[in-house]
């Protein structure tokens, strides 16, 4: 039997999940029942996994549990941009290696496609619209990175368009940015909404438990003559053969990959809705989102009706245990500063709800995927860009473990996989991220 010794806390504070209707009282897992696949945590992997599975195999029965409720894990706490390229400009080094550009960039559209396709057939309301993202510049060293980032783009042939200072303000309503880079294939989504209906809208053989949080497991052992995995929660169990284990940084706790994930905490600040007369202060577009052109820099979305607020997005810290209280308020606060200096004029608007959620990254980058142990799959690390990179791990891992094959498997299974964390990695990271933040200057 093994312990899960590291599984998530959550607070109630994820503005993107409080601002919905109070979901319906959650199943939880009781008694103990048996299934063909059992998939562990209803991020955008674990969703992707089970509803892939399901898919392809419906007379399976394939069982979702998570620890806590879907919406307030870091799928629901993210900023919403399901973007096809990464966040962070990696100016030259982008440009020479076009090819892994250009399949990275496929990889995350096919995650972004499959999205599509679920959201429009089953109509799931969660604001999912393909406007692009906006990278936008408020110094000279983020306009710098601005244009190798065009030209990285050009050498994959993807198209953009670049915008000066007037334009900016006018989509933005703030004279704050003075160069932006508009890239058009993203789409914006309200997170918290979106996982939700996508949970229910599976297909009829997935059942889902949750604030089931599963604190031990016993594995197969074929020399012993078990074919079943167990897992048990508080007040339950449940057996299969075949797990999945889509728990983001906390996959640790299930005895995988210690000291080869670095967990970290980012943060998210959303006003309360705007008024009639703030908005007409704001001025600017109704919905858009903003990526700073330093990856150290404050991400902003202005979430259009039926909502009408502003989020702020900026800082990591390192936390294995999602630690989101004891360091809220000092988020808040920063966002604060990057909300007022952007929008002096919406000074007394207050943040109705400030939030932390969990990422798990890897020292070289490279992601989890595939079989940790026989019959024990796990899909983990998705960098900045989970909603797309997620979905699609999770959409290939079911297919892998269906005996499909595809040119995007193949590419996912070539990849390479996390290396073993440096001796005092949490050290290395605040002192890194303290680094960047002081690079960013401006544009945190
Ligand atoms: C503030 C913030 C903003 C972000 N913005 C973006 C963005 O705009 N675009 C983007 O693409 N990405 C963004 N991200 C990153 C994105 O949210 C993550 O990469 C993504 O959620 C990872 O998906 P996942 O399925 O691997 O993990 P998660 O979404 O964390 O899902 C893992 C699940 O496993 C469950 N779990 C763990 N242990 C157990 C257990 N023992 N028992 C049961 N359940 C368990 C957890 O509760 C959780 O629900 C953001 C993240 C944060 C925090």
């Amino acid at each position: 039997m093994h312990n899960v010794t590291l599984t998530p806390e959550y607070d109630n504070q994820n503005g993107w999940q409080e601002i919905l209707d109070t979901p319906a009282e959650p199943t939880i897992l009781t008694g103990d029942i048996r299934c063909d696949y059992l998939i562990i945590g209803a991020g955008y992997s674990g969703l992707a996994v089970t509803r892939r599975l399901a898919e392809l195999d419906p007379e399976a029965s394939v069982v979702l549990i998570e620890g806590d409720r879907i919406g307030n894990n870091a799928a629901g706490r993210s900023s919403g941009f399901a973007i096809d390229h990464a966040h962070n400009l990696r100016a030259k080094s982008f440009a020479d290696a076009q090819a892994a550009a250009i399949a990275g960039v496929t990889m995350n559209r096919a995650g972004l496609d499959y999205l599509d396709a679920t959201i429009t057939s089953h109509a799931i309301d969660c604001q999912w619209v393909k406007e692009g993202k906006y990278h936008a510049a408020a110094t000279s060293r983020g306009e710098g990175m601005l244009d190798n980032f065009a030209e990285s783009l050009d050498a994959i042939d993807e198209d953009y368009s670049m915008l000066g200072a007037t334009e900016c303000q006018e989509i933005f309503g703030t004279p704050y940015y003075t160069k932006a880079l508009h890239a058009p294939h993203s789409y914006l989504v309200q997170p918290a909404a979106m996982v939700r209906g996508l949970a229910d809208t599976m297909p009829e053989n997935v059942s889902i438990y949750e604030r089931s949080m599963v604190t031990s497991v016993e594995y197969a052992d074929a020399t012993a003559g078990s074919t079943n995995h167990t897992v048990h929660t508080d007040r339950g169990s449940a057996s299969a053969p075949i797990i999945v284990l889509a728990t983001n940084g906390f996959t640790e706790g299930f005895g995988f990959l210690q000291k080869h994930l670095i967990p970290l905490i980012t943060w998210g600040s959303m006003t309360r809705e705007l008024t009639d007369d703030e908005s007409v202060r704001l001025g600017g577009h109704e919905s858009y989102g903003i990526i700073a052109a330093h990856p150290a820099g404050t991400s902003v979305r202005r979430v259009t009706t039926p909502n009408n607020r502003l989020l702020v997005r900026n800082i990591f810290s390192f936390s294995k245990r999602s630690d989101f209280t004891s360091r809220v308020d000092w988020a808040a606060k920063t966002h604060r500063k990057a909300f007022e200096s952007r929008w002096p004029e919406l000074a007394d608007v207050p943040f109705e709800h400030s939030w932390g959620g969990a990422l798990s990254l890897s020292r070289n980058g490279e992601p989890v995927f595939g079989e940790l142990r026989p019959n024990v799959y796990g899909t983990v690390v998705h960098n900045g860009v989970g909603i797309a990179r997620g979905t699609i791990s999770g959409k290939l891992l079911a297919e892998m473990i269906l005996g499909h094959d595809s040119e995007l498997l193949r590419q996912m299974l070539a990849k390479g996989r996390p290396n073993r964390n440096l001796p005092f990695q949490d050290l290395g990271v605040r002192i890194n991220a303290r680094a960047r933040r002081m690079i960013a200057g401006r544009e945190e």
